[in-house]
C-alpha cells in the first residue's frame, strides 16, 4: 500500500516517471510494460488498495498453458504508473525505454460484484500467494493465475488457464504498444533524435549569442573609431575601450 519503496529509488528531478495517481472508474485496472532495462523483461501490474502490485516478468506472459514464467515480485507502483511510456535516463533505477505493451481492466475469477468487494478479495488471495484473475486486456485475455513459489521469497509463477484464450502462438511476438502503436526500438529513436535535436539547438543559440556579442564589439569599436578618426587610437579602442563598449551596446 505504501510508496515508499518506490520513491527512495527514484530521484523526480531527473526520471519522468509518475509519482502518484488516485484510482478512478469502477473497475480495477491492469497493465503490463515492456522494458528495456539493463535486461529487457515484462512488469506485469495489477491495480489493488489504490496502487499497483509488481511483478518482473523476465520471458513475458505466455499464452501455453503448460508453460509456467517466472514473475519476481517488486515494489508497489503509483497508480499513474499504467500510462508510463518513454526512457528513463541513464543512472536513473531501471535505466531504459517503457512502453505499454498491454493494459485493461480484470477481475476476480470468482463472481464477485463491486471494486471495492472485488479489490478485498484479491488482496487476501495475494497474501495467501495465489491470484486468480480474469484479463481483459487487448493482448492478453481469459483466466490466469499468479502463484507464489517456495524458491525465494518474492518468486511467484505466472501462468495461464486452459480456455478458449490459451494458445501455443507466442504472444510476445506482438511487439507494438497498445497506447502509441510503437515498438520500444522506436521509441528509442524517437527520444534519442529528440535529445539529439535539444543538444542541436542549444549549441545553436550559444553560437548566435556568441556572433551577436562580436558584431557589438565591432559596431562599437567603429563608431569609437569613427569619432575619433586617427589610426592608433582605433587600434587601442578595439583592445580596451572597444570591449567596454560593446557590453552597453548588448
Ligand atoms: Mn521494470
Amino acid at each position: 500500500m505504501s510508496l515508499i519503496r518506490y520513491k527512495e529509488k527514484r530521484n523526480f528531478k531527473s526520471t519522468s516517471e509518475p509519482e502518484g495517481g488516485k484510482p478512478k472508474g469502477g473497475s480495477l485496472r491492469f497493465v503490463v510494460q515492456k522494458h528495456d532495462a539493463s535486461r529487457l523483461h515484462y512488469d506485469f501490474r495489477l491495480e489493488m488498495e489504490g496502487v499497483l502490485k509488481s511483478w518482473a516478468v523476465p520471458k513475458g506472459p505466455s499464452t501455453d498453458p503448460s508453460v509456467k514464467r517466472l514473475a519476481m515480485m517488486v515494489e508497489d507502483h503509483p497508480y499513474n504508473y499504467r500510462d508510463f511510456e518513454g526512457t528513463i535516463p541513464e543512472g536513473n533505477y531501471g535505466a531504459g525505454t517503457v512502453i505499454v505493451w498491454d493494459e485493461g481492466t480484470y477481475e476476480p475469477i470468482e463472481k464477485i460484484d463491486g471494486k471495492k468487494a472485488q479489490d478485498k478479495h484479491l488482496l487476501k488471495q495475494l497474501k495467501e500467494g495465489s491470484l486468480k484473475i480474469v484479463l481483459h486486456g487487448k493482448k492478453l485475455k481469459g483466466e490466469w493465475a499468479l502463484v507464489k513459489t517456495k524458491q525465494s521469497e518474492n518468486s511467484w509463477l505466472l501462468i495461464k488457464h486452459k480456455d478458449k484464450y490459451a494458445a501455443s502462438s507466442d504472444i510476445t511476438e506482438k511487439e507494438k504498444s497498445v497506447i502509441s502503436g510503437k515498438t520500444l526500438t522506436q521509441i528509442e529513436k524517437a527520444m534519442a533524435s529528440q535529445n539529439g535535436k535539444t543538444k542541436t539547438a542549444s549549441k545553436k543559440a550559444t553560437a548566435k549569442k556568441v556572433t551577436a556579442k562580436a558584431s557589438a564589439k565591432k559596431a562599437a569599436a567603429k563608431s569609437s573609431a569613427a569619432s575619433k578618426a586617427a589610426p592608433e587610437k582605433r587600434a587601442a579602442s578595439k583592445s580596451s575601450s572597444g570591449k567596454k563598449k560593446a557590453r552597453v551596446t548588448s
